[in-house]
């Protein structure tokens, strides 16, 4: 796999929802046409030449470093990290990603430090282990559909989606905390589906967040002119699901008309720093 160097690993996110956050890979093999947004972004930026560059991803080779550097400095400040924003940490069929994220989450957990992670791949048993890993983690994948043509069109490189699934709930079933982000949600004119079938498969998760489709012209206004309704009933659908199952959620800003700022929340609230008794036992652990 390819590799490249950085100066800085951890920094204080942007998203709602987040605190710290980190991206130790440069670019995707999941390929995503939504599109994805972190591609287009390096593309403005200059750093890659366009898709055909992206799905060739670069490991960040010094992260483990960086983090050591770092972590003693931000470890007060920190509430949580996000892993990722801009590439995906359990990229399907890339073990050296997943290796390398595996390296990083048990080098944050070490220090007490709480991480969510959010994949389209397919989460390791290994997570399993609260010996080695935090017991306060909070395990999510991403699921917009279960349409596996969808996949195929928008998500090419991604995990299928029964797999996804399937490897959260093992997580669940361990007594983890899982999520799902169902963001971004294609309109009815991308992919008919219903919903409520979505909602049902992952029953089980402890959060949802949702969130509309940008940058796709399909599903803005202008082609699709039902969106604003649309996207107001199939948020006010997964808070109505959500509710009565006691499911934390939140909706990302700019879904509904007006916003809840008090789910934002989501992750960084009542936090406990303590992640696991059998990390705090040997906190100089090597990899
Ligand atoms: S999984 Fe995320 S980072 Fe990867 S291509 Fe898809 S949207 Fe982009």
């Amino acid at each position: 796999m390819l590799v490249i160097r950085r100066k800085s690993l951890l920094y204080k996110s942007g998203v709602e929802y987040a605190d710290y956050c980190i991206n130790h890979v440069e670019g995707c093999s999941h390929g995503c046409r939504f599109p994805c947004y972190a591609m287009m972004m390096k593309k403005r930026c200059g750093v890659i030449n366009g898709y055909d560059d992206w799905i060739k991803p670069k490991i960040v080779e010094n992260a483990l470093e960086l983090l050591d550097i770092e972590i003693p400095r931000l470890k007060n400040k920190i509430k949580v990290v996000h892993l990722c924003f801009t590439t995906d940490p359990f990229m399907y069929k890339q073990k050296e990603v997943c290796d390398l994220t595996l390296k990083i989450i048990r080098r944050l957990n070490v220090d007490n430090i709480r991480c969510t992670v959010l994949t389209k791949g397919i989460f390791p048993k290994e997570l399993a282990n609260t010996e080695k890993y935090g017991v306060n983690n909070e395990y999510g994948i991403t699921l917009v559909s279960l349409d596996s043509g969808f996949k195929n069109r928008f998500e090419p490189g991604a995990a299928p989606y029964e797999a996804r699934v399937k490897a959260l709930r093992c997580l669940h079933d361990h007594g983890l905390k899982t999520w799902i982000s169902m963001e971004p949600y294609p309109t009815p004119n991308i992919v008919k589906q219903d919903l409520k079938e979505i909602l049902k498969e992952i029953n089980f998760v402890d959060k949802i967040i949702f969130g509309k489709l940008n940058y796709n012209v399909d599903a803005s206004q202008s082609v699709y002119q039902q969106s604003k309704e649309f996207y107001e009933e199939q948020a006010q659908a997964v808070v109505n699901f959500c509710k009565s199952r006691g499911i934390e959620y939140h909706i990302k800003f700019g879904t509904q008309k007006k916003d809840n700022k008090v789910t934002g929340r989501i992750f960084v609230k009542n936090t406990s720093r303590k992640v696991s008794v059998g990390l705090i036992k040997q906190p100089s652990l090597s990899f």
